[in-house]
């Protein structure tokens, strides 16, 4: 079973998404529900809000320990990086620093097909998107790039990426690949 943290944020986008996917979602409220999920979604939304409603509801503690795979998607590649630039809660999982909202006002949000590394084409909405900003071991692989900007990474059990998957009709395919890459490798 995949899990969707639903605490703040694109959470039932998520879940729609996983069952186009073939998968059933949970919705995560609290720490405890962690315990039959093989893997966590943290989705978009905002991500100092979520790092403090992480703290609040003691998911900080447990997810740090980094025993979940995890992908996350917007605020959440904020949330598994190490640094943003600015003073917030983080999990500090991957080795990356981000910089949040990269496209300005101008491109605030848009949809791209985006070349996933072993995946293929598949779009991706951009709404108010980080970005990788420094890759900060060789132990981070890059899987996606818009133009020369890092939009996707993956470590280990952790992937992220700047977009929003499922908020395209064919974005559901990152379940799989997902699961592939960080889960059952
Ligand atoms: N800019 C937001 C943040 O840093 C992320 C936006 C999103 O998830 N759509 O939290």
């Amino acid at each position: 079973m995949i899990g969707v943290l639903a605490i703040q944020g694109a959470v039932e986008e998520h879940l729609e998404a996983l069952k186009r996917a073939g998968y059933e979602g949970k919705r995560i409220k609290r720490v405890e529900d962690l315990k039959d999920v093989e893997a966590l979604i943290i989705p978009g939304g905002e991500s100092t809000t979520i790092g403090k409603l992480m703290k609040k509801y003691n998911f900080l503690d447990v997810l740090k320990k980094g025993t979940v795979p995890i992908l996350g998607t917007c605020a959440g590649m904020v949330l598994l990086s190490k640094g943003t630039g600015i003073n917030q809660i983080l999990l500090e999982l991957m080795d990356i620093t981000v910089k949040r909202n990269a496209y300005g006002r101008q491109r605030e949000s848009f949809e791209k097909e985006i070349e996933v590394k072993g995946l293929g084409k598949i779009n991706g909405v951009f709404i108010r998107a980080p970005i990788v900003d420094k890759i900060l071991s060789d132990d981070v692989e890059v899987i996606a790039k818009n133009d020369d900007k890092i939009v996707g990474v993956k470590q280990d059990k952790f992937m992220a990426l700047s977009f929003h998957p499922e908020l395209s009709e064919d974005g559901y395919k990152i379940y799989d690949y997902f699961l592939k890459e960080c889960v059952y490798k």
